[in-house]
């Protein structure tokens, strides 16, 4: 399978990276793909859904090996159904890579080419944001508090690692203390300018056509 363009949506739980990825994606032509939405849609009675809830329950990550599989299986089975087109879509990923192994562990299913980090200052924010949602989405790892510092822990000691192994020009960061709507407009115009520079390096790179001299 060729390796499928992706732009990532990152920060940590709570910062608004599912909204801003949905609104972005009913905007725009990416295909967003969170790999939380995923490993939820999976029948918790199965083997793998009893799996990932032993980790998601508890606000730990689940092993890279089950997780690269999952997400693998899951974009095969896009590209075979032909809702997702290699040679033309770019997928925004929400969710992945959250370690470093699984930065290279993708590396064969997707080429990695902008992030969008949502930055939240204030920890309390996270905490009203989640306990908040809890109550509208009803996900069991957003209504306890002991399991949302595990995954504010896990975001800080372990995820965050992830944005030094790409390189800086390629990360764009966005306010997430923001209004929702200021939010998304500002990831809009980041993904805006992004696609503009991509377009013009492209066209730069193109061998500039041979003008035939009329006899
Ligand atoms: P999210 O909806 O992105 O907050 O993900 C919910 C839960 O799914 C996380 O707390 C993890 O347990 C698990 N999860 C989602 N994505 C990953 C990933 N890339 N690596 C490991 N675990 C993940």
């Amino acid at each position: 399978m060729a390796k499928i363009p992706a732009v990532l949506i990152f920060g940590a739980p709570g910062s608004g990276k599912g909204t801003v990825g949905a609104k972005l994606a009913a905007t725009t032509s990416l295909k967003h793909i969170s790999t939380g939405d995923i490993f939820r849609g999976i029948a918790p009675s199965s083997e793998s859904g009893k799996l990932l809830a032993s980790y998601s329950s508890k606000g730990l990550l689940v092993p890279d090996e089950a997780t690269v599989e999952i997400f693998g299986r899951f974009i095969e089975g896009l590209v075979n159904t032909n809702k997702v087109n290699p040679d033309k879509d770019t997928l925004l990923l929400d969710g992945i890579p959250r370690t470093v192994a699984q930065v290279k562990l993708i590396e064969s299913v997707v080429d990695v080419k902008h992030i969008f980090v949502l930055d939240i200052k204030d920890e309390a924010t996270i905490v009203a944001r989640l306990l908040n949602r809890a109550k509208i989405e009803g996900r069991k790892d957003d209504a306890d508090e002991n399991v949302i510092k595990n995954r504010l822990k896990v975001y800080k000691e372990s995820t965050a690692k992830v944005l030094g192994k790409y390189s800086k020009s390629i990360i764009s960061r966005i306010d997430g203390d923001n209004t929702p709507d200021e939010v998304f407009c500002d990831t809009l115009s980041a993904y805006v300018k992004f696609c503009k520079s991509a377009n013009k390096s492209a066209k730069a790179k193109k061998p500039a056509k041979k003008v035939s001299k009329k006899k």
